[in-house]
């Protein structure tokens, strides 16, 4: 598992957490769930994270930039009806 703590500045671009309200501070995670395939996704400050059907899946996974503003938007998609 790696992970990846981000700090964004304020913004209306992610949607805020639907049990805390903030949407600055994620830790990024990346996991390999199974031979070939890793999830990517963020996760609140709060411990608050999206189910496993709503993470990113990767072949390689891991944590850089691009994967980063994935998760992000996989957690917009997980609660854009909150
Ligand atoms: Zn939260």
């Amino acid at each position: 598992m790696t992970t990846r703590r981000i700090l964004l500045k304020p913004n209306d671009k992610i949607r805020p957490c639907p049990k805390c309200g903030q949407n600055t501070e994620f830790t990024i995670h990346s996991a390999q769930v199974a031979e070939d395939l890793c999830e990517v996704w963020a996760e609140c400050k709060c411990g608050h994270e999206p189910d496993s059907g709503d993470r990113f899946e990767d072949v390689f996974g891991g944590v850089d930039d691009g994967n980063v503003q994935v998760a992000l938007s996989c957690w917009n998609d997980a609660f854009a009806s909150a």
